[in-house]
């Protein structure tokens, strides 16, 4: 899936968050009934203590998760997951900065819009949660729940502030950051 800004305009959708780790859906499935979905982890960890669904109580076994239907699937398809954090590269050079932005243009990304999203490709430009080594550390746990979208075929997102309106200012900048990193993009 390509990056396709504007497609979703507002925040993501309440229905591709997990109500129980909030972030956007990992593996999901759904309960039975009342078809409330979750990342299969989260709600197996959940079902090992208590039967009942996390949102409204209603009874669910192990046994009775489904698969979600194809619709949300493609619609958690444009989001991408970042598993290590630790690779971020925060000072990306002008030759790397380069490829990503050039990726960016490919992927139909308006050429204004690539401009200011490759201004905050680097930390001095990223926002107050994020910009130093020291605030990083202390807020890693914080921006483990940025929503992404994959830079198509770089290690790189881009974290849209309509996405993540969940995150508060100090983590978020019109219209968006890239990070880009030295692996762990899926
Ligand atoms: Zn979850
Ligand atoms: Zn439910």
């Amino acid at each position: 899936m390509g990056f396709e800004i504007g497609r979703f305009q507002g925040e993501v959708d309440e229905e591709l968050v997990c109500p129980i780790c909030s972030g956007v859906l990992e593996e999901p499935v759904q309960a039975p009934q009342c078809e409330h979905a979750f990342c299969t982890a989260c709600i197996q960890e959940w079902l090992s203590r208590q039967h009942t669904c996390p949102v409204d109580r209603n009874s669910i076994t192990p046994q009775q998760l489904k698969a979600v239907p194809r619709i949300l699937r493609n619609l958690l398809s444009r989001f991408s997951r970042v598993t290590r954090w630790g690779g971020m590269i925060s000072t990306p050079d002008a030759v790397l900065q380069a490829v990503i932005k050039r990726s960016l243009i490919d992927s139909a990304c308006p050429a204004h819009i690539v401009t200011e999203l490759m201004e905050s490709a680097h930390e001095r430009n990223w926002p107050p949660g994020l910009n130093t080594l020291e605030t990083r550390q202390l807020n890693r746990h914080t921006y483990e729940q940025y929503v992404t979208r994959r830079i198509p075929g770089k290690q790189a997102v881009v974290v849209m502030s309509h996405d993540n309106q969940h995150m508060g200012e100090d983590f978020t900048l019109d219209p968006g950051l890239v990070m880009i990193f030295a692996h762990g993009i899926e």
